[in-house]
């Protein structure tokens, strides 16, 4: 494992490694900015064995990508990576601190967060365990592997009618599992005029199947299905929007311009944790995240341009 250079200032710390963060510290690494990149051993699509929806790489395991990707940065000798979780991230341009688990903190002159997000998955024994292959949470990453199989959609929230009728372009049939919530009037409506198989019972648990996964609603009663989408919480992975008192969405996104810089000075975020407040909901896709890195990179490195240049004119 690398040790940081406990002396030197990194032109940009690179807090996650994922898509988000290899991308950015690629593009960074380009312009040969001095540049540190942490990460664990966790990203968010840990429990999916393929990655679907990215060109050229549709189906490919998520860790060959991240692989493939570490092996293209290695070229780029101004990139270190520390495998080591940030604790804290406090300071301003030209003079961040960061904190690492077991290891000499670190400075930088700007920061960019690429930490993700972590999904809470409702109560429901079993889930866990099957999320990732049988239960989805995105049907562009996996609708398509549930075509023409019964699917279940766990919930009765507002966004129940708009997967279904999504969902009912590619399954065979698609069912509605409330988990003993009430839907709304309107949500109600729409499952009715749908014409959807509903169970309003709690869900007990769900257990894996040779056609996909069945939902025990009682001891006697059980739904077969031959995949499930459920809606996740979704959580900041890393604590460092609180510590920046960085301002977020609803739904818990890093708010950020279009070139990801945040409401901080000198704070970049890219990938699942961040958002632009013109769209509905964060874009959470590893090709959306690196393409993100790559623009927040660029913007990080403009910005120290901006910065070195503004100082060489006050000089002169
Ligand atoms: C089950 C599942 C399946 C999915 N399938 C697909 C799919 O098929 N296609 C698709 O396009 N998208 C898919 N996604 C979405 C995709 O996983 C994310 O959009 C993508 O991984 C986001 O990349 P990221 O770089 O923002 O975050 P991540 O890939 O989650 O990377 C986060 C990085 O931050 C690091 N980190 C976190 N905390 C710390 C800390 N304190 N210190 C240091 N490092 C830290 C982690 O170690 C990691 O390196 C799926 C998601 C899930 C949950």
């Amino acid at each position: 494992m690398k040790q940081t250079n406990k002396t030197q200032q990194y032109d940009v710390a690179v807090i996650g490694a994922g898509s988000a963060g290899l991308q950015a510290a690629l593009t960074l690494g380009r312009m040969r900015r001095s540049v540190v990149v942490f990460s664990t051993d966790r990203f968010r699509n840990d429990p999916a064995e393929h990655m679907q929806n990215f060109l050229g790489h549709d189906g490919t395991p998520p860790a060959e990508l991240r692989l493939a990707a570490r092996k293209d940065i290695e070229r780029y000798e101004s990139v270190e990576f520390v495998e080591r979780a940030v604790v804290a991230v406090a300071g301003e341009p030209d003079a961040f601190v960061v904190s690492v688990d077991g290891s000499p903190d670190v400075t930088a002159r700007r920061v960019l967060l690429a930490t993700g997000l972590a999904d809470e998955l409702p109560d429901v024994p079993g889930l866990t365990d099957l999320f990732g292959t049988v239960v989805a949470h995105c049907p562009y990453c996996h609708g398509y592997e549930f075509a023409d199989r019964r699917v279940g959609l766990l919930g009765a929230g507002p966004h129940i009618p708009m997967l279904a009728q999504l969902m009912s372009r590619l399954a065979s049939e698609v069912v509605v599992l409330t988990n003993g919530a009430e839907p709304e009037p309107e949500v109600l409506a729409a499952i009715k005029a749908l014409r959807l198989e509903m169970h309003t019972g709690p869900v007990l648990g769900v257990e894996e199947t040779e056609k996909g996964l069945k939902a025990l609603l009682d001891y006697e009663h059980t739904v077969d299905l031959g995949g499930m989408f459920v809606a996740p919480t979704w959580r900041q992975a890393a604590p460092f929007a609180e510590q920046l008192e960085l301002e977020t969405g609803d739904l818990g996104g890093i708010h950020v311009d279009i070139m990801g810089a945040t409401s901080r000075p000198g704070v970049y975020a890219a990938g699942d944790l961040a958002h632009h407040r013109d769209l509905p909901m964060p874009m959470a896709s590893v090709l959306t995240a690196a393409a993100a890195g790559l623009v927040a990179g660029a913007a990080c490195d403009r910005d120290l341009v901006m910065s070195d240049l503004a100082a060489v004119v006050t000089a002169t």
